[in-house]
């Protein structure tokens, strides 16, 4: 059986252009065509201090694999493109790149190491804004939401922008 995922990734370190390239390629490999994705968007650090702005885009993949083996294949992707550190305890650091997983499907997911839908999706504006630009109707499982609706309560000004 197949399920639409939506992937969030960002980088703030190197040459962020090719990081996202070069992991959306990566990801194309494992896990077939990207369906959809936004265009790279520079945002401000979120929850650290850090001089290095971060590029992010949103990016939609149909896939076999359960939540957790999508995971598994996101953390290799994330080692091979050179990533070492991992957030633990809401200590965030400047990364090469960082993939998560905002949504599987309608699915929920909790467990130790996945919680699906991303637990800070919603109050994250460099999340929503390039999710919104390719699933803006996608409903958001808990909150029973519109990804667009999510974006408009988060930033009431981006109606019109
Ligand atoms: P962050 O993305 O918050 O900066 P990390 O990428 O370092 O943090 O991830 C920290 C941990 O978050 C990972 O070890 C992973 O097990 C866990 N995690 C929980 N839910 C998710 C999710 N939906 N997508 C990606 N990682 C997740
Ligand atoms: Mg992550």
């Amino acid at each position: 059986m197949v399920t639409k995922v939506y992937l969030g990734l960002g980088t703030n370190l190197g040459n962020k252009e090719e990081n996202l390239t070069r992991a959306i390629e990566l990801l194309s490999l494992a896990l077939g065509p990207c369906m959809a994705c936004s265009t790279f968007i520079e945002t401000e650090p979120w929850g650290f201090e850090s001089s290095n702005g971060f590029l992010n885009c949103a990016a939609a993949f149909d896939t076999e694999l359960s939540p957790h083996e999508l995971l598994d294949a996101t953390e290799h992707i994330e080692r091979e493109l050179g990533r070492t550190l991992k957030s633990e305890d809401g200590n965030y650091h400047d990364r090469i790149i960082d993939i998560d997983i905002l949504l599987y499907g309608n699915e929920i997911v909790k467990s130790d190491r996945l919680t699906i839908p991303h637990p800070l999706m919603h109050k994250r504006d460099f999340v929503l804004e390039p999710l919104a630009a390719i699933a803006p109707d996608a409903i958001h499982p808990l909150l029973r939401k519109s990804i667009g609706k999510l974006l408009e309560e988060l930033r009431p000004s981006s109606i019109n922008r």
